[in-house]
């Protein structure tokens, strides 16, 4: 079975092929279908931004599409930067000026009000044609959403090279150690995206017989 990942984000969609390795499905992204067009992210939800990515990935390829939106939402921040994750620091924002930016507002925060989550939403579009799976929770029309959370904390400087984003100033709660210092195999245990992705793969199991642990 072909599925579109709807990223064209190199680290997502290798987090996602490992997570997701051992289904039997084929997994292409939108860089295989060079006629579809971008997806502007302008949602003010994460399952909004989800939602929007996949339908029209699903659309302009005629295949099941899966999209995900994920960021980071920090409590005394009022939950920012959140859907702004990826731009924080401004359009042409990167990993470090976004980290410098969260470091910089956090800077007068005692440890006890550092806490965050990462939030991820999972979207998963099918095509008008048969067979369309039932749908259960959070469906919308041809979409259903899942959705997974990672507690924690954040540092008061960068520590570790993995991962990518704001892995190396996020703690999980319970490790003295950030998303950046350990194994992507760690971090898939624990991380927002593969309690989303393992959500997605149980739906997949259960609702597409022909989808199976290979
Ligand atoms: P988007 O989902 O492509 O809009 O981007 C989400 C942004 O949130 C990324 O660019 C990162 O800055 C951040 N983010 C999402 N997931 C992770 C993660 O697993 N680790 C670190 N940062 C993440």
């Amino acid at each position: 079975m072909d599925i579109v990942l709807a990223t064209r984000n190199k680290k997502k969609v290798e987090e996602m092929q490992r997570i997701l390795n051992g289904m039997d499905i084929n997994i292409l992204t939108p860089d295989d279908f060079p006629s579809c067009p971008e997806v502007e992210e302008d949602m003010d939800t994460f399952e909004g931004n989800a939602v929007k990515k996949a339908l029209a990935i699903t659309k302009c390829t005629n295949k099941i599409a899966v999209a995900d939106d994920s960021g980071l939402e920090v409590y005394a921040l009022n939950g920012a930067p959140g859907v702004m994750s990826a731009r924080y620091a401004g359009e042409d924002a990167n990993d470090v000026s976004n980290i410098g930016k969260l470091l910089n507002e956090m800077k007068n925060l005692p440890d006890e009000q550092r806490g965050a989550r990462f939030v991820c939403c999972i979207a998963f579009a099918y095509p008008d044609t048969p067979p369309v799976p039932p749908l259960i929770k959070g469906g919308q029309g041809g979409v259903i959403t899942f959705f997974g959370f990672a507690e924690g904390s954040i540092g008061r400087e960068p520590r570790g090279r993995m991962g990518f984003g704001y892995d190396p100033v996020f703690y999980p709660s319970g490790y003295n150690m950030t998303f950046a210092e350990m194994s992507p195999e760690e971090k898939d245990a624990l991380s927002h995206r593969g309690k989303a992705l393992e959500e997605f793969k149980e739906y997949m199991k259960v609702h597409y017989p022909e989808y199976k642990e290979i």
